[in-house]
């Protein structure tokens, strides 16, 4: 990747002494850190201000006890997180990460990222994120709602409509919140449908959301295909994950003409070489939580590859939408080679430097997760107005405002790539886009 200007480095060098231990949310930051450079040399008053050693430390880090019991009365206990990373645009927002990898240094990526990602989305939204330790698989109905409300019996006092609104991310799904949004409107007496985001279609959730973050994700590369005088028409498309993020990436791109040929879970990768069969798969993933495996029970001229790697398979767009750094330097070339055009990040930090490094260099079509998955989010600012207005939009309708804000987040990307002195370069056009507003705001609100 590119390096950090020496105005910059000691920056970093303090956010690694600061934060110890922490390699995912360092990655994120040296990320940002490296296409900061230029904007500092143009607004010295964010040097002066120190804005970028502000928007490094989060405003405030809540880490909580989340005990509860399972099926056999066995005590069990889990740690919760939420990081309220920046509030100089609105509102923390951001989702909840129930995984077992979880710990401090994830929730610092995600909720560092989600700042330039709000931002971008350009509506009033600033930057949070959270979750726990708690493994999801093989839990019941029974257990995950203990567990969820545990969590939102500590949560409930940090969170509210105009501070900080969680919605749903890895493990976190229509169920959670459901579970978490029952425990809120218990504990504070109060139906307040803002406080939470990813909500059911009944009692306060917005048409779109569940679909939106793949949706937005090919909207993105749909633009940047665009840009390129070329489309999704007869493209092979591969896809990690079979989770809400990898599912409506698929409805989407074939939707537009493109034909996925693979999608994945931890275990393994399925390879359908005629075409994903998405109604099984919603079947499998959406309504059994099954493992993707099963896709072959029914589909025998599909092929499963136990702990396969799904970026060996050929494809001309590369959709990986399942969770961070899982294209290394190595799948990079590899996709590179076997002639991948473009690549929209549907998960979080999905490419290590070393990969992205191998994007910029190849000149393909690049799409970082902060700009390409940003649809997902602003969908929950969507659905938080329509929640203030007491209102519910139609499908078409919130849909279309989806497309137009990632058509809108492709075009300043695009443009302030160009104006950067770097054409094409999303990468660079994402944060400095993200950046640049969340710093005016704080030059504004003095000292905070
Ligand atoms: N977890 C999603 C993300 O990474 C969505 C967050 C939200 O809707 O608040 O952006």
């Amino acid at each position: 990747m590119g390096q950090v200007d020496e105005k910059i480095e000691g920056m970093y060098q303090e956010v690694l002494k600061r934060n110890p231990g922490e390699t995912e949310f360092h990655q994120a930051v040296l990320e940002v850190l490296e296409s900061l450079g230029p904007v500092v040399a143009k607004h010295p008053e964010f040097l002066e201000r120190k804005i970028i050693q502000r928007i490094c430390e989060p405003e405030r880090q809540i880490i909580f006890r989340v005990p509860w019991q399972n099926d056999k009365g066995e005590v069990q206990i889990n740690r919760g997180f939420r990081v309220e990373f920046n509030s100089a645009l609105g509102p923390y927002k951001g989702g909840l990460r129930f995984h077992p990898s979880v710990y401090l240094g994830i929730i610092k990526f995600l909720g560092f990222e989600q700042c330039f990602k709000n931002s971008l989305t350009g509506l009033p939204i600033g930057g949070g994120k959270g979750g726990s330790d708690f493994d999801p698989k093989g839990k019941t109905d029974d257990e995950v709602m203990r567990f969820c409300q545990s969590f939102m019996t500590e949560l409930y006092r940090h969170i509210g409509e105009h501070t900080d609104v969680p919605a749903g991310d890895i493990g976190v799904g229509g169920r959670e919140i459901g579970y978490m949004f029952g425990q809120y409107k218990r504990i504070t007496n109060r139906y307040e449908p803002g406080v939470l985001t990813g909500k059911g279609l009944t009692w306060g959730g917005s048409l779109v959301r569940t679909e939106a973050t793949g949706y937005g994700a090919t909207f993105f590369v749909n633009e940047m295909l665009k840009a390129r005088k070329d489309s999704f028409d007869g493209k092979i498309c591969t896809v990690s994950g079979s989770g809400n993020v990898a599912i409506y990436t698929i409805e989407k791109i074939t939707q537009l003409g493109g034909k996925c040929v693979a999608c994945s879970d931890s275990n393994g990768v399925i390879y359908d070489e005629k075409g994903l069969d998405l109604d099984l798969i919603k079947q499998l993933k959406e309504v059994e939580r099954r493992r993707i495996q099963d896709y072959t029970a029914t589909h025998k001229h599909a092929k499963y590859i136990a702990k396969g790697n799904i970026w060996e398979i050929p494809c001309q767009v590369a959709m990986p939408s399942a969770t961070q750094n899982e294209i290394n330097g190595k799948d990079a070339a590899t996709l590179v080679k076997n002639g991948c055009i473009a690549v929209g990040e549907g998960a979080n930090m999905p490419t290590t430097p070393e990969g992205v490094k191998v994007f910029l260099d190849a000149r393909i079509a690049y799409g970082p997760g902060k700009a390409a998955n940003a649809g997902g989010v602003a969908t929950s600012a969507l659905e938080m107005q329509q929640n203030a207005g007491r209102d519910s939009w139609t499908f078409e309708y919130t849909e279309k405002k989806l497309e137009d804000i990632m058509i809108n987040i492709h075009s300043n990307c695009y443009e302030t790539a160009e104006e950067y002195g770097a054409p094409g370069n999303y990468v660079l056009g994402a944060n400095i886009c993200g950046f640049i507003k969340i710093a005016n705001a704080m030059v504004a609100h003095g000292l905070v």
